[in-house]
Order: structure tokens, then sequence, then C-alpha cells
């Protein structure tokens, strides 16, 4: 078994080379502020990172790197340019793209669940996997995994702890780690993905019919596990999208997924728990007094103050909570909330809007999980619908795309197309991707997110010379 992933390893290796531009040894935000934190960087660099880090750039194009969890390599020559184009007609309203910068089939992996997956391995068992993702000829375990930390360590891992506002790090980390330490999947792809810190990390799992995952932006850069995305299986409409929205920050447009008989159209202020007026002054401080600001420049440069870092992204743990969701609840009588500000009032004084899209009971029709769905009358396959209020076969309101509350927000395209952040299922039998769209607000949500440190530890090939 070893000598037989020795021999595959020289193929592994040339496969992890980058495809198009390298990234060589180009300064990042995160890599400007570390030399600046720790006294080393030049005066040539520092008016390097003062041009590229001080305001945000215009255009942001991303690498990313995929990982194959034991496809075959056809699948994996193949099927990351067969996502790119939905990527990019996605993100193009943010000035975002995306581009394959590089891809890695591991053979017969060990750690192959997901971000929730709960099996425990020994890291012991893992040295199997490690070595493929190192593309090491090493064989002690020992010595990979010394390797694996002293690389992590060379990034400027320094912390093993958990980060703050309930905002967990990927997975388990251990304080002293030993070939003994115990590991689910996601503490090696965290690693993996912290080890690859200027990528966007896709793990492909086979695993049809599980959830793909996107980690949120989280606090700080110094964990030794960073932010993925899982994708649960090799699809032609893969979640990819969709993961990529939360991985910069977007929550669902449903709130939590929580089924309950009656279930309640309430935005859930239990959302709001762990925060305090610190939070609500640091929202306030970058989203203005009425939290309409855009976001547009609202930026932390490279060498402020840790204190104005920490504020940023206890701002942005609150925005994404609370912003975006004026467009996506509603008033009783199905009338408009007219502003952030009355959102965020109504959720602070308990008395929460009414959510567009609020998870429901399953029941029998088109209505599952959501109350958003396609329509079932006759044979319409195609048409979105919404369906509020409760009265068995005879439903208080269903309301279509062309219904002003719903239209350029939760359904779109004359009540065919749907946003990108629902679960509500589209046509998909022409293989068109519908669920696609975003409001401004969630546009605005994105560039938020995108300004966390944990997220300008990406390199933005488009600042590139
Ligand atoms: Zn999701």
């Amino acid at each position: 078994m070893q000598k037989g992933l020795f021999l595959l390893l020289g193929v592994l290796a040339c496969s992890t080379s980058p495809e198009s531009e390298s990234s060589g040894e180009h300064w990042t935000w995160v890599s400007c502020r570390q030399a600046h934190s720790s006294g080393t960087l030049d005066p040539a660099d520092r008016a390097h990172c003062t041009t590229k880090y001080s305001a945000p750039a215009p255009t942001q194009r991303y690498g990313l790197h995929w990982v194959f969890l034991g496809h075959d390599e056809e699948t994996v020559a193949t099927y990351p340019e067969t996502q790119m184009t939905d990527l990019n007609a996605v993100f193009e309203d943010n000035n975002m793209s995306f581009f394959i910068h590089s891809r890695v089939r591991i053979v017969h992996p060990v750690a192959v669940e997901g971000a929730t997956g709960e099996t425990m391995h020994s890291v012991t068992d893992l040295i199997g996997d490690m070595r493929q993702y190192l593309a090491t000829d090493e064989t002690d375990p020992q010595t990979v995994l010394d390797l694996m930390l002293a690389r992590l360590t060379a990034l400027g891992v320094t912390s093993a702890g958990v980060s703050k506002n309930g905002e967990k790090g990927v997975g388990l980390q251990p304080t002293e780690l030993t070939l003994d330490s115990q590991w689910r999947a996601a503490d090696l792809h965290g690693r993996v993905a912290r080890l690859n810190n200027r990528l966007i990390t896709v793990v492909v799992r086979q695993a049809q019919g599980e959830k793909s995952w996107g980690h949120f932006p989280r606090e700080g850069y110094t964990d030794p596990t960073a932010g993925l995305i899982y994708l649960a299986s090799v699809t032609p409409l893969s979640a990819l999208p969709h993961e990529t929205g939360h991985y910069f920050g977007l929550p669902h447009t449903h709130g939590f997924w929580k089924r309950k008989p009656g279930a309640t159209q309430s935005w859930q202020s239990g959302s709001l728990g762990g925060f305090d007026e610190t939070d609500w002054d640091a929202l306030k401080a970058v989203a203005g007094p009425d939290y309409s600001g855009t976001f547009h420049d609202t930026y932390v440069a490279f060498d402020q103050s840790e204190a104005d870092v920490s504020a940023f992204e206890q701002a942005q743990f609150l925005a994404r909570r609370v912003l975006g969701w004026t467009e996506l609840t509603y008033l009783e009588g199905f009338q408009p909330v007219a502003s952030d500000a009355e959102f965020v009032a109504l959720v602070r004084a308990g008395t929460p809007p009414l959510m567009k899209n609020f998870v429901r009971e399953s029941e029998p029709g088109s209505f599952t999980g959501n109350n958003c769905g396609k329509s079932y009358t006759g044979s319409d396959q195609t048409t979105l619908r919404c369906k509020y209020g409760d009265d068995g076969e005879d439903p208080l309101h269903v309301l279509y795309g062309q219904d002003a509350i719903l239209l350029g927000t939760l359904l779109f395209a004359d009540s065919t197309e749907a946003n990108l952040m629902s679960y509500i299922s589209t046509d998909t039998s022409d293989g068109i991707r519908r669920k696609k769209h975003m409001t401004q607000r969630q546009r605005d949500l994105i560039r938020l997110g995108s300004r966390m440190p944990s997220r300008l530890r990406l390199q933005n090939y488009d600042l590139l010379d």
C-alpha cells in the first residue's frame, strides 16, 4: 500500500503545478501585513504594499485550487472547465472573476467527508493523504507531519485557538499535535486550504445527495486551517456559485434551516443573541448610522491597527446577519420594509418582519422544504411561486414572480429564475442555471465579505503587474 502510493506521487507532483498565471512571490494584503507587523517590510516593499493594499481594488480575480477525492483522471482533467462559465457569469456584476489555477487528484483518500463529517481519524491514518497534498516523497509519518507543520509555520500560522463570536474555525485544532491526534476530514482539508492560502480551495467529493458547503469568512488569518468550498459530487450544474456566495459572506434567503410544524414566517431574531452594543457600533462605523452603506470604499489598509481590523471583522459578522434582509422580508399585508434602518429597528425591538422565503414543514406538492417552489399546477415545471399562510389545499396566498414583492428579489425573469442563495428548485431540464440572481444588497455584502482579512489572504490576480 505504501509502495503503491509512493509510485503514484511522481504523477501527482506534476498535476499540482500552476496552469496559468504563476503565483510567484507576489504580495497579498496578508503578507504585507505580516511583514509590517514583524518589522521586516523594507521601504521598497512598503511602497508596493501601500500602492496595492491601502484601498480596495476595482476588480478581483481569484485562482481556484481544485482537489479531487479519488476521482478518475478524466474527471480531474475536465470537470473544473465545465464549472467556470457559470461561476464567472454569476459574479461578473461584482467585478469578480475566477480561473482554474491548479488541480490535484488524491488517490485512495482516507479523509473523504465534508464540512460536517464526524468520523475521527488518527493523523497516522491520514499520512497517505497528507503525502499527496504535500507532493512529498517522504514516507516516514513523523517526517511528513513535520513537513506539513513547517510549511504552515512558514505561512505565518501561529494560533491554535478558536475564534471569537462563535465563528469556529474549521475542524478541531489540538494545541499539541502528534501522530496520535484525532482529526476529522475537515481538519486535514482546512490545512490544505491554509497551505494554498492565496487560492480558493474547492474540494470535490464523491457523495452524491449530500450537501455542498462553503465556509463564511472567519476572524483572523493565522489559524492552522482556512475556509474552503466543498462540492458533494461532480454534477453539471454544481453548487459552486452558491457556495462561493457563502465563501464571501452571504447567508441563505431562508434563514435557518429548521423545519417545524406551522413553520414561522418571522425572521429569526435569535441569531442576534451573541451581539452587543459594541458590535452594533462597529457595524454603524462601516455601514453608516442608517446602515445603508454600500461598502465601495470600506477597507482596512494593510498597516492599520489591530483594533481597526477587529472592529471591521466585528462589523462584517453582524452585517451578514442583518443586512440584505430588507428586500427579503415584508410586513403584514405584504407591505415592504422601507430600509435597512427600519429592518434593524424591527429586529432590535423584537418585532421582526416576515420572511419572503421562510422554512416550512414538508408537505405534498411542490412546496418541499421552504415556501417557494416550482408550480404544481398542470404540467408546468418551470414557473416558480411562493405560498404564504397555510390552509391545506387552499393556500391563503400564492404569489408569482410578477408580484412586486417577489420580483427582482427572490424570483426573477417572469417567475422562472431564482435567487442564488435560495434553495428554490428551478427548472434544470435543459442544463441551464436559473438559480443565479442576487439583489444589489447581496452584492454589497459580498463586497464587504471579500475585504475580510481571511479573504484578503487570497491573491487578487488583477493586482499583478
Ligand atoms: Zn447554502
